[in-house]
């Protein structure tokens, strides 16, 4: 087995020709001349902003979008090339939030005619145009305009405004995820209005709505761009295989043996002693823990993959240590390569193997990679 790379205790490889090749494939679905907008919110759901906010510019997204101010101002500081191209912050922000992205040109999200307003007199204090996307709630009951006459009003008190610019017209679903759900077409229904008045308002307004799963399940939902986060990090948003949707999962995560010892029976291992041999046996501890968001419950549930097969995490995952179970004939030695997320040989752990020990959605494996954990770009 080879060492981890840079001999590192634990590390997180991010293959950038997947991320690249994802953006692609995603492209290629769209319809009507739609554009991909890559979501890189989250630190790219744990892969690295700034390293896949290049590749998805590269693989053929033409904007960025990110949920704060300062994931915005970190892309700008770090990607010269994502200043070429439009970035949208989606979440809610406050006043001084709202003024750090009214500063370094990003789009923003309103939804209420008192933002909208901050919007206007941030833009006549700045002397610049700022770019505003009316998000309206059509059935996701989170951010958002549900007013319909409320968003009409938005739209064309921006698009009349010389102090703003109406960039966008916005909406999010709540049930893409599950393909065939009839709201999310319910949900298109409600948008329509909306959609119509902010084309006759202003023929450049970006019209957007679909996530990763709504794109790959339903072209009606294109509009002028997507914003795909999970697909283009090759994860399936529907929590099954991605391979079926033509996406390649980009991150690996990998550690090394740290120790080797030999049990008998009746030796138990970790903290609160919950596992014990029941027959002579070794194991290897592994320098990585839940202080690197390998989570405590993968204890005694998940496996890793080690001289190229599959072996338990046993007892308790503790901040900085796993154990994992060899089997008494094993010729694993110290330094060799153990993954935690990914393929060895033939063999592959994936994110949705991950999440499904932990009853969550693969989004929450890789988001939740701590920040202890370096991030190697792989080609
Ligand atoms: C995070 C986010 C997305 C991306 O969702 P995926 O399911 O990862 O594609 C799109 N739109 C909004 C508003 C988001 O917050």
């Amino acid at each position: 087995m080879t060492e981890a790379a840079s001999g590192q205790r634990i590390l997180a490889r991010v293959s950038m020709g997947a991320i690249e090749s994802n953006c692609r494939s995603i492209s290629r679905r769209l319809v009507g001349g739609a554009e991909l907008c890559a979501v890189v919110k989250a630190d790219a759901y744990g892969h690295g902003a700034a390293e896949v906010s290049r590749a998805a510019l590269r693989g053929g997204a033409t904007r960025l979008a990110v949920a704060t101010a300062g994931e915005a101002e970190e892309i700008l500081s770090n990607v010269p090339e994502a200043k070429d191209v439009p970035l949208v912050i989606l979440g809610a922000m406050s006043p001084s939030e709202l003024a750090r992205a009214a500063a370094i040109d990003a789009e923003v999200g309103v939804w209420t005619t008192g933002f909208l307003e901050a919007c206007r007199v941030l833009a006549s204090e700045t002397g610049r145009p700022l770019r505003v996307h009316v998000k309206h709630d059509t059935g996701m009951g989170r951010l958002g305009q549900t007013d319909q006459a409320e968003v009409v009003e938005m739209l064309s008190s921006a698009a009349r405004d010389g102090e703003l610019e109406l960039a966008g017209l916005w909406t999010h679903f709540a049930t893409a995820d599950e393909p065939g759900d009839p709201f999310l077409a319910e949900q298109i229904e409600v948008f329509s209005e909306s959609v119509a008045v902010a084309r006759s308002l202003q023929p450049g307004c970006m019209i957007h709505a679909a996530n990763s799963g709504a794109t790959l399940a339903d072209p009606e939902s294109h509009f002028d761009f997507v914003r795909c986060g999970i697909a283009i990090y090759g994860l399936s948003p529907y929590g099954g295989d991605s391979g079926e949707l033509e996406l390649e999962p980009a991150l690996s995560l990998v550690s090394r043996v740290g120790a080797i010892k030999d049990l008998q029976v009746g030796d138990s291992v970790g903290y609160g002693r919950k596992w014990t041999a029941s027959s002579p046996t070794r194991v290897a501890i592994c320098p990585v823990g839940y202080g690197d968001g390998y989570r405590r419950a993968l204890g005694g549930v998940a496996d890793v993959l080690v001289g190229g097969k599959r072996a338990p995490v046993i007892g308790a995952v503790s901040m900085d240590n796993i154990a994992i179970e060899l089997g008494s004939s094993s010729e694993v030695q110290i330094g060799d390569e153990v993954v935690l997320l990914g393929r060895q040989g033939e063999e592959e752990i994936s994110a949705q193997e991950l999440a499904d020990h932990l009853e969550t959605i693969n989004y929450e494996v890789t988001v939740g990679i701590g920040q202890r954990v370096p991030r190697e770009v792989a080609p």
